[in-house]
């Protein structure tokens, strides 16, 4: 392959087709490898978190950049630190050191290449969690799915103009399920002694005025669930910078729109569904950076 297809970019929906030695996409990155954090995490799902913790690696930059991010400081202040494939091998090597259930790949997506490099070298024993926001291509997900063992996909709106309010892409959902439904046919979950060895968790943040769009993306996953995937229902959204532009956005949710987010998962019989609580929503919850 020469350069300029390994370079040009298009592995996202933005199809930005720069060449990323020199320029930056939409996401942010250029091709060298970027991270923002890497430790133990304790606040994913209790089957991700389990009691030592998720190895996670928080990436710089992010394809999607949602107007209300909770990472905002690593998507769009793009905080970071440059390091190779063999530094990520060595991040892998002392996550597993200290003792995570897995290695969890926090908004990998633009990086998916250089990710799969650091794999071919070396493969943790620990399972591998994708944590995506699901605006992939499947192009991009088949680069990386040889070392996927877990995929922990946001599924975030259902409407095409809360997306474009939100993410100025109206074309959200439908990429996102055609993402989502590619990784519910390829694994299985499964969850021994209380921790998730394969499978997927969909995720859905509950987001203000939004209650509407969160029932249709429970009944999405209502009637394509499949292999014994998970719902997540988070309540933890939080506004961390004043959005003149997007008022709604400046409370959390209340109590009135969790409880009719839940009592309709709930009425749907849904066996396979995480609950956050709603004290979850504070700043507590936002990881610092370190870079
Ligand atoms: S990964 Fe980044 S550069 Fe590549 S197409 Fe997506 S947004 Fe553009």
């Amino acid at each position: 392959m020469n350069d300029k297809l390994n370079f040009n970019c298009n592995l996202c929906p933005n199809f930005c087709n720069v060449d990323r030695r020199t320029l930056k996409g939409a996401c942010g990155a250029t091709y060298d490898l970027s991270i923002s954090k890497y430790g133990l995490h304790y606040y994913e799902e209790p089957v991700i978190s389990g009691t030592n913790g998720s190895g996670t690696v928080f990436f710089t930059g992010c394809s999607l950049r949602c107007a209300f991010c909770q990472n905002y400081e690593l998507s769009r202040v793009l905080r970071g630190k440059t390091i190779s494939h063999l530094e990520l091998v060595d991040i892998f090597k002392s996550l597993e050191d200290k003792g995570a259930h897995n290695i969890n790949l926090v908004t990998p997506s633009h990086y998916v290449k250089q990710i799969a490099k650091a794999f071919e070298i070396y493969k943790p024993s620990i399972p591998i969690v994708y944590n995506t926001h699901s605006y992939e291509t499947l192009e991009s997900l088949k680069i990386i799915a040889p070392y996927v063992d877990i995929y922990l996909p946001d599924l975030k709106f259902y409407s095409p103009e809360i997306s474009k309010r939100y993410t100025n892409k109206e074309d959200y959902f439908k990429t996102a399920t055609t993402s989502i439904s590619y990784m519910l046919n390829a694994k299985k979950t499964v969850i021994e002694n209380g921790l998730i060895k394969s499978g997927v968790i969909v995720r859905h943040l509950i987001l203000p005025l939004c209650v509407g769009d969160s029932k249709k993306i429970i009944n999405w996953f209502y009637e394509n669930q499949k292999n014994g995937a998970y719902l997540s229902i988070m309540s933890q959204y939080t506004p961390l910078i004043k959005n003149e532009k997007l008022p709604e956005l400046n409370r959390k949710i209340t109590s009135k729109e969790y409880n009719a987010v839940l009592d309709y998962a709930l009425s749907k019989g849904l066996e396979n569904v995480f609950i956050q609580d709603l004290s979850s929503a504070s700043e507590n919850y936002v990881p610092k950076w370190d870079y």
